[in-house]
């Protein structure tokens, strides 16, 4: 028998949320399908810290003005021209009233610490983070009678000439596993994918990226494996973006496989020299700010034999990034640091030496701005801050590729809505990072995530509502 349902959302992060919420407080009745049990609800969402938003004023907790087109600049800048400019420019226009219509709903928001990242003019931070937001949504959505089936892992939609006929879904003892009991059936009026991107298959992302993908590390929830995605391109829905494009960074290497959040990051880079399982340097580690080259060294360390690289500092660096949640590894001397990591010593020593014979005068070292300490005669060279590794002790970072979310997914229009073999769909849409590779198609700006998911979680649930 199977059930039926008003306006079923597939996920349980922000975007899910948000159109859950948005039509439920147009009168109807909306059935949230989270694949994780309750305790680890909310995918990566429950990992953020900030959502980016347009203001043309000094607005709450946001500092000065960031218009229109300051914004439309800074994605084309990282994107190298991938996004869809009319999508793009619609979620930057609605993510003005992001935070009042969070606020209005139990989020609260804070001034931005000042550190590493320096985002407060740009972008909106949650008190207490990500979990702090869901938990406030999760609670709003209640009170709206919003129900929510934990353990709900959805398996199949059934697609018959252009509509969504039936929901699959079990629940699953792991992520990857196979259903632990029943099947349930539902017949939707409309349903909203909300699922996430498929980053925690490491199956598919071993097909696109060959096997260094077995080495990866993922930042997010084990349960966004791409499992409707996958279900929904193979009947024929229209897919976007190119399955090879992930954001990823460079996290300590000792982080847990799945789930390891933030605090894994490491910003020592710039501080540091960056050498391979060879003891070779590969990049240069000073190319600028390292905001703005945080997310270039997921790529630069997968590249690398085993998909390793080890950060090395001396004890002048430390204090000037923000601490590790593990400590480095220590020594006394190159030489034991070689031993201690598994680097070839005569290698390492050499490298080092060669780094240091490079290094210019250091009087002008300024780790605030980008100083022009550059090296000469070697290659690839350290454009800034290269001062020389000789002041005891040392340290030691083992560096791993960590990826944050996929950008292959759904291609939507502006109303959220997915199409088959070219024809909109009568009743699905997506919102969130499961349709975020229709805005933009390469390279990120921080806190665009949770814009793009708040956004079109709210366009998704007032379009399911004029479908009833
Ligand atoms: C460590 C980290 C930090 C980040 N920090 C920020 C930040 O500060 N600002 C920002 O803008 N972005 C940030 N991001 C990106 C951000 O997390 C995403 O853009 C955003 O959370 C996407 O929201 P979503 O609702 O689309 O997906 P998610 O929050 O990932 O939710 C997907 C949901 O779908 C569920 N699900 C998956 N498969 C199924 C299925 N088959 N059936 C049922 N349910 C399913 C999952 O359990 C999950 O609840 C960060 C990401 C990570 C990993």
């Amino acid at each position: 028998m199977s059930e039926r349902a008003d306006i079923v959302i597939i996920g349980g992060g922000n975007a899910a949320l948000c159109a859950a919420i948005t039509a439920a407080e147009g009168g109807a009745k909306a059935l949230i399908l989270e694949a994780a049990p309750e305790a680890l609800r909310g995918g990566n969402s429950r990992h953020t810290r900030n959502i980016r938003c347009m203001h043309p004023s000094p607005s709450g907790v946001l500092l000065g003005r960031y218009d229109e087109e300051e914004y439309i600049a800074d994605l084309r800048q990282v994107s190298s021209g991938r996004i869809d400019e009319h999508l793009a420019r619609a979620v930057i226009r609605a993510s003005q009233d992001c935070p009042s219509w969070l606020e209005d709903r139990g989020v609260f928001f804070q001034p931005s610490l000042s550190g590493a990242l320096s985002l407060s003019r740009t972008n909106a931070f949650f008190l207490g983070g990500g979990k702090a937001l869901l938990n406030a949504l999760y609670r709003h959505a209640h009170d709206l009678g919003v129900e929510v089936r934990y353990e709900a892992q959805v398996r199949h939609l059934e697609i018959e000439s252009g509509r969504i006929i039936r929901i699959d879904y079990a629940k699953s003892a792991e992520p990857g596993g196979p259903p632990t009991g029943d099947i349930h059936r539902i017949v939707p009026e409309s349903v909203v994918v909300a699922s996430g991107g498929f980053q925690a298959d490491i199956d598919w992302l071993a097909r696109a990226w060959g096997p260094a993908a077995r080495n990866f590390l993922i930042r997010g929830t084990p349960w966004n494996r791409g499992m409707v995605l996958a279900d929904l391109l193979e009947q024929g829905v229209d897919g976007i973006g190119d399955p090879t494009q992930c954001h990823a960074v460079a996290i300590d290497g000792r982080a847990p496989a799945f789930d390891g959040g933030i605090v894994t990051r490491l910003d020592c880079v710039p501080f540091s020299i960056v050498v391979n399982r060879d003891a070779q340097r590969f990049y240069d580690e000073g190319e600028d700010i390292w905001p703005k080259r945080y997310a270039v060294w997921g790529r630069l360390v997968a590249a690398q034999p085993q998909q390793v690289g080890y950060a090395i500092i001396d004890s002048r660096a430390i204090g000037l990034f923000m601490p590790s949640v593990f400590p480095p590894i220590r020594a006394q001397s190159i030489e034991e640091l070689a031993e201690k990591t598994g680097l070839p010593k005569e290698r390492l020593l050499s490298t080092v030496g060669r780094f240091n014979a490079a290094c210019p005068d250091e009087s002008n070292f300024d780790p605030g701005a980008l100083d022009g300490l550059r090296t000469t005669g070697i290659d690839p060279p350290k454009s800034n801050w290269a001062r020389r590794i000789d002041s005891p002790p040392f340290f030691a970072y083992e560096l791993r590729t960590g990826v944050t979310f996929t950008y292959h997914g759904l291609e939507v229009d502006d109303r959220a809505r997915c199409s088959i073999f070219g024809r909109p769909m009568d009743n699905l849409l997506a919102a969130g990072e499961s349709m975020a590779g229709s805005v933009l198609g390469e390279g990120y700006l921080a806190g665009f995530g949770m814009a793009i998911g708040t956004v079109f979680g709210r366009i998704a649930g007032r379009q399911a509502l004029g479908l009833r």
